[in-house]
């Protein structure tokens, strides 16, 4: 339970006092000492003078204890000091419990009260107690062992006697009990101070920690915030020294520009008045977070304020059909604030306003004076904002996400801004909403002058960006001034309307590829148009589903997409694109402003063929146009090459069949004319077999087989030979086996043709009996291929109808009726009787064999 570490256990004894309370110890016993006197007067007078002496020898000693005691300072000591404390009393005791009888006097009650006493006033270590608790127990026993073995007499209580052995039980048993119970209490206590000193020490050791960091995030935050001011101006002074000589260019100072040049050059100016806008926003934003932002306070009616700002604002409200009203009172409205400051508020307040109000919206400005303050209302019919989101669209690069928001993102700081400059005013701003149906943002100012804090008052003359003041003096520089003016003027730059027509390029000319673009962003379609016009045919659209519909309409040859645009964004297009499976052949090249590998991996995981980032290099964009374009030409062509082989194949495989199909047609002639009695045999059981399966409903593939196989049912008789199958007379065993080998002999002939597997099973089966009783294999019923079923029909009538070596061919009728006989043991019923239905037009051989008799005489 003890801890080896020194610090600790001094730190211990520091926390829990350890020398203070065993000072506040010795008091106690000498308090206790000089109280009891007392009781030795009352219970044992006949000491009274011994115990005196007792006493002040311990009193004596306990002052000697406090003095070493105020000497000592290692936790050691002090512990040892409390020890020697704790013994001197509990001896003191011990003499005047033997003096008194040992176990036969109740002052060993002082020693209950040294055991528990010392548990609660001295932290002592548990090893420590149980020293003292042995030692008292020890002072004790021993003394009073010694008087009762010496002898004592039973005391006498109420006229009974007890024994003395009563009182050493009873007394040790007390003693003992309390010294137990005592040393777990001081072993509980101990383990209880040690944990809550480890907790105590884990949390000063986090909170150093934590100390630790906070002042590294400090120094980093103030490094940062200086990095990011420095950066600032260093962007800013740049950019402005491009805006003004650009200026100077558009002007017509530097020779007459083609509506070409003055296009591209207007948009370069755009939009480095947008970066110029942002910077300055960001420089603002910092400088007010931190303080740094002084006032250039002017006294202003701002009745007359507002209106030149509102009619800053009209051409861009005419353009996207939204009005705009102002109310005010009809007296002058005086606040004292910087107007160049307070500008940017109604600004950001305006843009936002017509950014997120659609056609047909109204705007509203409301002034209102109190008896203290001025409102300031900009009130809209616009989207409005969820309810959520009030409070928290006035922090850092907050916005609200959906996709209406989206469509008109900004870096999110406009509202930002505008409530630092309103909070340095000392006024407040806050938002109300109904989505759906509009916003109000209200500011509220001070009138007067007394609440500006001194410090964020500038007394300086000169109003100037800080990046131009040390241009001042380049008097050959007049257009950055210009700059400066120009930036005031173009404060809603973002809101700026950019024409570009979607739809074709330049009809006129025609170039090998259509190439489609999507972006939602007007300038970077025009980008695209002046990269790409000269090489390709181009289609602009500004969104993902406009894009979808033109690819199903036209199939362009390749697609560039933006990934971020509002609604259904670049991946999600590039997805819809490769699942169709018309469209997934066109290739697509998202374009994106956001790098990275995760950005990439979507990207491809969406399907898309290629990714480009912005800004991106025109001689890059095109390389990878020209690398897609030529893989899906060479795709093309590949498949092209691909049909055609097939093709040729396929022929090659017909032309083989019906080479085949001769082949085997010329050995069923061949069988024919081996067997003078059967001539024909085989052309007329195809005919009557294709005959029945018609009737039968067979049609196709089928048929054409089932045709195939009658011709060649024979075709096993090539190996038997002529004088076999001519012999007039009755044939042996052996020659009757030899015939009836031929449908296996005909199968192993057809089988090596994989096309006439199926001919060469019904062939196989043509002499098998619906009973079950036929040849080669004996099979029954249906389960004979239904082709063989129907030839053995055919197969019988043209036998019994024809003239053979051994008979006389029979008639018609005979034949019918020999079939009908073995309906049901040699024929399928099913099949007879659809033999019945045709068998009528069947002209049987003696006919024709007959004619041709009379054609050859
Ligand atoms: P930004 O600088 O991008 O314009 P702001 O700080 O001005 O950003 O606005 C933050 C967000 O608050 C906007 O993206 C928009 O979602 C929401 N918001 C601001 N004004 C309005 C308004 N009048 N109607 C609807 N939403 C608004």
């Amino acid at each position: 339970m003890a801890s080896h570490d020194p610090q600790f256990e001094d730190r211990l004894n520091q926390e829990y006092n350890l020398k203070g309370r065993t000072r506040l110890a010795a008091l106690f016993s000498i308090a206790l000492y000089v109280l009891f006197i007392g009781l030795d007067a009352i219970y044992a007078p006949q000491y009274f003078m011994t115990f005196l002496f007792i006493r002040l020898g311990v009193l004596a000693a306990v002052g000697l204890i406090l003095l070493v005691l105020s000497r000592t300072n290692s936790s050691r000591s002090v512990m040892n000091v409390a020890l020697a404390l704790a013994l001197i009393d509990a001896a003191a005791i011990a003499i005047m419990i033997y003096i008194l009888g040992g176990f036969l006097s109740s002052y060993y009650q002082g020693l209950n009260i040294i055991v528990m006493g010392m548990i609660v006033l001295i932290p002592l270590t548990f090893r420590w107690t149980i020293y003292l608790y042995v030692s008292i127990w020890i002072m004790y026993a021993v003394p009073s062992f010694v008087r009762y073995f010496l002898g004592q007499k039973p005391i006498v209580v109420d006229g009974a006697e007890i024994e003395v052995w009563r009182f050493v039980t009873n007394n040790l048993v007390f003693l003992t009990s309390i010294i137990v119970v005592g040393a777990f209490g001081s072993s509980i206590m101990e383990s209880i101070r040690r944990r809550e000193l480890r907790s105590r020490i884990k949390l000063e050791e986090t909170t150093a920690r934590l100390q630790e960091s906070n002042v590294k995030l400090k120094s980093l935050d103030e490094l940062k915030t200086q990095f990011f001011s420095n950066v600032n101006h260093e962007l800013r002074t740049p950019l402005t020294l491009i805006l003004a000589p650009l200026k100077a260019v558009l002007e017509g100072r530097m020779g007459k520009l083609s509506p070409t040049h003055k296009d591209t050059l207007e948009t370069m100016q755009r939009n480095g008045y947008k970066l110029l806008k942002l910077i300055s926003n960001l420089l603002d934003l910092n400088k007010l977070e931190e303080g740094r932002m002084r006032l250039r306070l002017k006294n202003v009616n701002l009745v007359a304020f507002i209106p030149p700002l509102l009619a800053a604002v009209k051409p861009l409200a005419d353009q996207r059909q939204v009005r705009l009203y102002s109310q005010n009172p009809p007296h002058p409205v005086d606040l004292t604030l910087d107007p160049d400051q307070f500008e940017k508020v109604v600004f950001n307040l305006l843009s936002n306003a017509l950014k997120f109000t659609g056609k047909g919206g109204k705007i509203t400005i409301y002034i209102e004076e109190k008896d203290r303050t001025v409102t300031m209302t900009v009130e809209d019919t616009g989207i409005g904002i969820p309810e959520d989101m009030l409070e928290t669209i006035f922090d850092r690069f907050s916005q609200v996400d959906g996709s209406k928001s989206r469509a008109q993102a900004g870096p999110g700081i406009g509202l930002a801004l505008a409530r630092e400059i309103v909070l340095v005013h000392k006024g407040s701003i806050r938002a109300e909403s109904e989505l759906g149906k509009g916003s109000r943002f209200i500011v509220e100012m001070l009138k007067g002058d007394e609440h500006f804090d001194d410090e964020v008052l500038d007394r300086r003359s000169e109003d100037m960006p800080i990046g131009l003041r040390r241009r001042l003096t380049d008097t050959n520089e007049p257009h950055v001034r210009d700059i400066v003016s120009d930036f005031r003027r173009r404060q809603l730059v973002d809101l700026e309307k950019v024409d570009i027509e979607s739809g074709r390029v330049d009809k006129a000319k025609i170039h090998d590829a259509l190439v489609l673009c999507i972006d939602d962003n007007p300038e970077v379609l025009k980008l695209m148009k002046m990269l790409l016009a000269d090489d390709y045919d181009l289609e602009l659209v500004s969104s993902a589903e406009k894009g979808l519909a033109f690819l199903k309409a036209k199939n362009p040859d390749l697609v560039l997409c933006d990934v971020m645009m509002p609604g259904m964004d670049g991946h999600a297009f590039a997805r819809a694109v490769k699942k169709d499976e018309s469209l997934k052949h066109i290739p697509v090249i998202l374009v994106t402003a956001r790098t990275g590998a995760e950005m990439l991996a979507e990207g491809m995981q969406a399907g898309a063929d290629d990714y480009i980032s912005k800004p991106f290099d025109s001689t890059e964009l095109k390389a990878r146009i020209r690398g897609q374009l030529r893989l899906r030409q060479m795709e093309a062509e590949l498949s092209l090459v691909n049909r055609n082989l097939r093709m040729r194949t396929s022929d090659l495989v017909d032309q083989q069949k019906s080479l085949f199909l001769s082949t085997v047609k010329s050995l069923a002639s061949a069988i024919d004319a081996k067997d003078g009695y059967t001539r024909h045999h085989s052309t007329r059981v195809t005919e009557f077999t294709v005959k029945i399966a018609k009737k039968m409903g067979i049609s196709g593939k089928e048929l054409g087989d089932l045709e195939l196989a009658a011709l060649l049912h024979d075709v096993g008789k090539i190996a038997v030979p002529e004088s076999v199958l001519n012999k007039p007379g009755k044939l042996t065993d052996e020659e009757f086996k030899l015939i009836k080998d031929h449908p296996v002999r005909g199968e192993s002939i057809l089988s090596p043709v994989v096309e006439l597997k199926e001919i060469a099973r019904i062939v196989r089966s043509h002499h098998e009996r619906y009973d079950g009783t036929g040849y080669p294999d004996k099979l029954k019923g249906r389960v004979i291929p239904l082709g063989s079923r129907i030839m053995a029909i055919a197969d019988t009538y043209d036998s019994i109808t024809s003239e053979r070596p051994y008979r006389r061919p029979a008639s018609h009728r005979f034949a019918v009726k020999e079939i009908i006989g073995c309906s049901g043991t040699q024929f399928d019923p099913e099949v007879v009787a659809h033999f019945l239905e045709t068998a009528s037009t069947f002209v049987p051989n003696q006919g024709q064999d007959q004619e041709e008799e009379a054609k050859k005489a």
